[in-house]
């Protein structure tokens, strides 16, 4: 049996086509059912529903053979023991620095000053702020990232990006992008090297997926 953890929600939503289009389909609707594990349309391959930031840790220690995280999540996750073989260039975003927009980022940085910057991803943050020199104190939070500089808690935020409007409708600019996001196919290393027969095909068949998806994007 192959384990495949996803996350509900977006990475769900972008994956499901890529499955179907490499012979995988869920016997049920995850979007409507309680279930966390699912039998798919290959008797070998079952899906499971974590939380998007505990898919490496399933991978990492064989809870499931493979998954599919946010480079983002896997920036900030710690430890090995992980094979990246697959960009699915699906859940496409980039991880960036906003402030309100009298804020001068700019000037903060060059002078040197220190400057309270509140994220999800602390790790990511303090190695790009390390990065560039720049002084910063770090506070960690788990959601609406947005609410941190208009009500003074942060000077910038550490967040995803995709299209702005959640930024522009906060009063909030970005300033800077730091990393562009996709979302990675991750395999455990030991499961890899012991059922290379069983789980290689699969590699095979989601990368042929992605070529596929690519060639129908760009289509006219
Ligand atoms: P949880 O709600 O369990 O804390 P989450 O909020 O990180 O998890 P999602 O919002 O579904 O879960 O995000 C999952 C992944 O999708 C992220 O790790 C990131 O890689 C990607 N993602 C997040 N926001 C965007 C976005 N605005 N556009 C495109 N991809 C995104
Ligand atoms: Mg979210």
């Amino acid at each position: 049996m192959i384990t495949l953890a996803l996350s509900k929600g977006r990475i769900l939503d972008d994956c499901l086509p890529l499955l179907k289009a490499a012979g995988i389909e869920l016997e049920e609707d995850p979007e409507t059912s309680r279930k966390l594990i699912f039998a798919t349309t290959r008797p070998d391959v079952r899906v499971v529903l974590v939380r998007a930031s505990d898919v490496p840790t399933y991978v990492q220690y064989g809870g499931a053979d493979l998954g599919v995280a946010g480079k983002d999540v896997l920036l900030e996750h710690s430890g090995g023991g992980l094979y990246q073989p697959l960009d699915l260039k699906i859940a496409r975003c980039r991880m960036s620095v906003a402030t309100r927009a009298d804020f001068d980022y700019a000037s903060a940085v060059k002078q040197g000053s220190r400057i309270r910057v509140a994220t999800k991803y602390t790790g990511l943050a303090r190695q790009h702020f390390a990065d560039k020199g720049v002084h910063v104190d770090l506070i960690k939070l788990y959601g609406s990232m947005e609410l941190a500089p208009l009500t003074g808690l942060a000077d910038a935020i550490v967040d995803l990006v995709s299209s702005g409007s959640t930024l522009r409708a906060n009063g909030l600019v970005e300033v800077e992008r730091i990393v562009e996001i996709s979302s990675r196919l991750i395999v455990n290393q030991a499961a890899l090297k012991l059922r290379r027969d069983e789980i290689r095909p699969l590699i095979d068949a989601l990368e042929r997926a992605v070529e596929f998806a690519e060639t129908q994007r760009v289509a006219p």
